[in-house]
């Protein structure tokens, strides 16, 4: 795509030299907050000497596991070292193992399919629904084979899938649900928070997450007390290791080691003491930046639905060709547009993935990627682009209200923005990540 010739109309966007609608000074505001609180809380654990799991007497991760299942409303918590083993172990204490089959969605962070690859077990994908992002409960329901023995269901970009048409469908077929609520802390489906609906369920404390930690880390919840021990057995060599005395050193199980860390695991008990009141004010930050777009037809907004709430993760925004006045098929350029500009205006829009999960390469030689069988997929990623990060701070108010400012500049300009849109070079996601993978491996392994 080139700007040579900017279209006479738009002259006054960023992106053809106009000013900038989010001035340069206006940060996004590092994540997560560290405060002297949390910075205290680090330095107990340094001066405890009981720094994982396996140190006789630790009492942080203990704590945090306690508070945790208490704040989703489990009977148990197991803490590791991050998200994705956190599912890995979750799927192994479910009973998963070689060659069983685990229905992914299509669209995820890699971590929700390469858990179940890790044990030798097939990720089956499945389409999502276009307007919540999520699972379609009616392609998992096709997808289920006498082989099928858990679905991942993953809350993306923190809105809960709809868990009760999932979990009936996994109940009636004898299937494990694991939730993979990585982007989804304090999400609500019709009253009960995600990580309280499946046998095992999994979240991320990694730095970019809403409830994140100093580095790495993850959490399971169950209600199943022999699972729980399971997953605790799991993180550390499939030992069962006392919480006080001589530690055996016999491995029941094929275990891992990703035991958690105990300074990571202060500081989130520390942070976890402000998530609620923060969730609070984004939901309210967020809420007033939505009912700006709203005004602008031609993005298609995030919807929650009425029987749940939504975390803020991650805010997906949708182009819509025919408010632009534009045929359906330049749905992918109208975005590309549209993206261009509001980064040009300050706006940090970026893509949320650039393939379909099957597309990825670690998954060639399992199963070919048919592009249909994930025609809403390819159609979300192609049609919309996503906010990151900046609305995660609670002082995030003033900046969002400069993003409102730049999609409304945009939305003026959309004739002549649409009109370019008709005429751009176009290339979908899916085919640079092709060309990225290439160019990515001959650079790093140029003998071969
Ligand atoms: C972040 C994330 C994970 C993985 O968590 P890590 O702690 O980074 O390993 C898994 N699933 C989803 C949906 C995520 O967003």
């Amino acid at each position: 795509m080139t700007t040579q010739r900017p279209v006479r109309q738009a002259a006054d966007l960023a992106m053809f030299g106009g000013g900038r609608a989010v001035p340069r000074e206006l940060r996004i505001k590092a994540w997560p907050v560290v405060t002297e609180q949390d910075e205290q809380a680090v330095q107990r654990v340094l001066r405890s000497g009981r720094f994982t799991s396996a140190s006789s007497g630790e009492q942080e991760i203990a704590g945090l596991e306690r508070e945790w299942a208490e704040y989703v409303g489990t009977e148990h918590c197991v803490a590791v070292s991050n998200g994705t083993t956190a599912l890995s172990i979750a799927l192994s204490a479910a009973g998963v193992g070689p060659g069983d089959e685990v229905i992914v969605p299509a669209l995820s962070f890699i971590g929700s399919a390469i858990a179940p690859l890790h044990l030798m077990a097939v990720p089956v994908f499945v389409d999502i629904d276009p307007v919540t992002f999520n699972l379609d409960p009616a392609a998992l329901d096709a997808a289920i084979t006498g082989r099928t023995k858990a679905i991942v269901v993953v809350h993306l970009h923190g809105l809960p899938a709809e868990l009760d048409r999932i979990t009936a469908i996994a109940d009636r077929h004898g299937i494990a649900v694991i939730e993979d609520a990585a982007q989804a802390h304090g999400a609500r489906y019709r009253g009960r928070a995600v990580g309280s609906f499946g046998a095992l369920n999994t979240f991320s404390l990694n730095v970019s997450k809403n409830l994140a930690t100093c580095g790495e880390g993850g959490l399971i919840t169950t209600d199943d007390a022999d699972l729980a021990t399971k997953a605790t057995m799991l993180r550390q060599f499939g030992e069962l290791i006392p919480a006080h005395g001589e530690r055996s050193y016999v491995a029941h199980l094929l275990g891992w080691n990703c035991k958690p860390n105990a300074i990571q695991a202060a500081f989130t008990r520390s942070r976890l003491k402000r998530f609620p009141a923060e969730a609070g004010i984004r939901e309210d930050n967020v809420g007033r930046l939505l009912e700006r777009l709203a005004e602008y037809p031609g993005f298609l907004l995030p919807e929650v639905p009425p029987d749940r709430t939504h975390a803020w993760h991650i805010l997906r925004f949708r182009v819509n060709p025919a408010e632009f006045g534009l045929a359906d098929e330049f749905a992918g350029p109208l975005r590309a547009v549209v993206q261009r500009a509001l980064r040009a205006e300050g706006v940090p829009a970026a893509p949320y993935q650039l393939q379909p999960l099957p597309a990825q390469r670690v998954f060639d030689g399992i199963k070919a990627f048919r592009a249909e069988d994930f025609p809403a997929t390819l159609r979300v990623l192609d049609d919309s682009f996503a906010l990151q990060k900046a609305h995660l701070h609670p002082e995030s108010g003033q900046l969002l209200a400069r993003y409102a400012d730049a999609f409304e500049k945009v939305w003026r300009q959309r004739d002549g923005l649409a009109a370019y849109a008709t005429t751009a070079a176009y290339k979908p996601h899916w085919e640079r990540a092709s060309e990225i993978a290439d160019e990515e491996w001959a650079a790093a392994f140029p003998q071969r």
